[in-house]
């Protein structure tokens, strides 16, 4: 099984749920689940993918998402942050960053990575 945490900011949702789309037959495998921020999640259900709902990421979603990673839960974490905006809960981003970072977790910010990822998994 492959748990995949999926999150982006609001700048940045479009563009996920395209990512998704592009990439729905590799997602939609027995063995893939997704996890997501709440606002995310209800995106990528709109792109017909079941999903298990976190928070939404201002309300501690990241932060949730994060102990995930700290607990070995999540294989590979996609992150489209929008670098052009402030986020209240940056603290809750800087963690899941460094989480991912201390725990070796694959981490995509952007989707030419994170198609580049997808592939390794493939
Ligand atoms: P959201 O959270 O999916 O609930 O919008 C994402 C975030 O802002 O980190």
């Amino acid at each position: 099984m492959v748990k995949l945490a999926i999150i982006a900011h609001d700048g940045k949702k479009a563009e996920m749920v395209s990512f998704l789309m592009g990439n729905i037959d590799f997602l939609k495998r027995e063995n893939i689940t997704i996890v997501a921020t709440g606002t995310t999640g209800s995106h990528v259900e709109t792109a017909g993918l079941k999903v298990e709902k976190m928070l939404s990421g201002p309300l501690g979603g990241d932060a949730q998402i994060a102990t995930m990673v700290a607990e070995g839960n999540v294989d590979l974490v996609i992150f489209f942050r929008d670098p052009l905006d402030k986020h209240p809960h940056e603290p809750d981003i800087n963690m899941l960053l460094r989480l991912c970072d201390v725990h070796n977790i694959p981490l995509a910010t952007n989707p030419a990575t994170a198609s580049r990822i997808l592939y390794g998994f493939d």
